[in-house]
């Protein structure tokens, strides 16, 4: 029988509140138009730092980095210098399906690998390198393969040919609706289903969406008019007691430059190597005060915390104070490249506050802040021609529970919306 009150989320990774609003306005996605018509559309707070894995930890657990420990795509093991991705096992909160009475089906949503046993049907999205443990229960895995299911388009591609990444892209996205179908007709009281392929698109051609000459611009737009498509189904299939949680994690506008961080650090004597001709994080020398990992989140090198600490405890407030004037007058082709600097203890509360960055900045408009070791300039331009953006996600909510949406929504509050 029929359940009542279903909800059935959508995420569409990246995708910045006025891209929405200005494709649903020009009838690219006019299923999405008439839902922003009867719900509510608001921007959305990402978390910080603004990427995927910490923005998605946070929508399905209700929880902050300090207490759901995800605090970047990868981390340094502890006590090492030695680099690390975190997986759906370091999560420390765990997901709204397992709180649930009813059952779930949960599709590609980012840093959920390896799945676990669950009331209802998970594909983990990315990272999930070993199909056998993206799936559950694996004996989903034949239909899956006929299905030609794929977890991420081969971004590699884009590196050789924009033409080879766009049908691969589209590929992707064709199998993953075909997914989506199929796993419908299940029974379930929360449907889950996230687009990535909207994030990879927007890394590579965020010109081609700006620029309506551009020679890829159709193709970017039909990538949206696609997944508008599923919406306009969902909606045509869910009844007025259900609901519909449209969000994105994070935003999304041009990349001007990009910015290594470390290779600030390095050049004002934060960051020492003790081999200069092999930037590797196992080269990390004592006198190092700080270093950054992805995409910007700076660490003291504290004594017993790591082999070559150097921080004394009693230095660590010069230290950041210094970091922070360092950061704040940063200027690149004479613009301010950071926006924000924030300390852990502004932005993050919980158990594992201990293990959070000690700082975390957000670039200013246009600026990408990286933490390769690698880089031997401050700032230079690669293959992408568009980045993140920490405060205009979105979130569009239909249904009975619109009144459970607050005035300014970040991502932690997505698991609210759904009581
Ligand atoms: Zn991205």
């Amino acid at each position: 029988m029929r359940k009542e009150k279903r909800i059935v989320i959508i995420g569409l990774d990246g995708v910045p509140y006025r891209l929405l609003k200005g494709l649903a306005e020009k009838s690219v996605m006019p299923n999405t138009g008439s839902i922003i018509k009867e719900g509510i559309f608001r921007k959305l707070q990402s978390s910080i730092p603004e990427v995927s894995s910490v923005a998605w930890s946070s929508v399905i657990t209700g929880a902050n980095p300090g207490e759901h420990g995800i605090f970047g795509f990868m981390d340094l093991a502890p006590g090492t210098y030695r680099l690390r991705f975190p997986n759906f096992n370091d999560l420390k909160k765990p997901p709204f399906w397992n709180k649930i009475k009813g059952k779930s089906v949960i599709i590609n949503v980012p840093s959920t690998y390896p799945v676990k046993e669950l009331n209802g049907i998970h594909i983990s999205g990315f990272i999930s390198p070993r199909v056998e443990k993206s799936v559950y229960p694996a004996t989903l895995l034949p239909e899956l393969k006929e299905l030609d299911y794929r977890v991420d388009v081969d971004s590699s591609k884009a590196h050789k040919s924009l033409e080879l990444f766009l049908a691969d892209l589209d590929k992707t996205l064709k199998a993953r609706i075909r997914t989506f179908r199929w796993l419908w007709e299940e029974d379930w009281e929360i449907f889950m289903l996230v687009f990535t392929g909207t994030d990879r698109l927007m890394h590579f051609l965020w010109d081609a969406y700006e620029d309506k000459n551009h020679r890829y611009h159709q193709d970017f737009l039909s990538h949206f008019r696609q997944i508008d498509e599923v919406i306009g189904e969902v909606k045509s299939k869910i009844s007025n007691q259900d609901s519909l949680i449209m969000l994105s994690d994070h935003g999304f506008e041009h990349l001007d430059k990009d910015i290594y961080i470390n290779h600030l650090l390095r050049r004002e004597g934060f960051l020492k190597l003790q081999d200069v001709r092999e930037p590797t994080w196992s080269n990390i020398d004592h006198p190092t005060k700080a270093f950054a990992l992805d995409p910007a989140r700076i660490y003291l090198n504290l004594k017993n915390k790591y082999p070559r600490g150097a921080v004394e405890p009693e230095d660590k407030e010069g230290i950041l104070r210094d970091l922070r004037s360092l950061f704040n007058s940063l200027e690149v082709d004479n613009k301010k490249v950071i926006r924000d600097v924030y300390r852990k203890e502004e932005i993050y509360s919980g158990l594992l506050l201990e293990q959070a960055p000690d700082l975390v900045l957000i670039g200013n408009k246009g600026f990408n802040l990286k933490a390769t070791l690698k880089a031997n300039k401050l700032a230079d331009k690669g293959i992408f021609t568009g980045k993140h953006t920490q405060d205009d996600a979105f979130l569009l909510v239909k249904g009975y529970n619109i009144t459970n949406v607050r005035e300014n929504p970040t991502v932690s509050d997505v698991v609210d919306i759904m009581k």
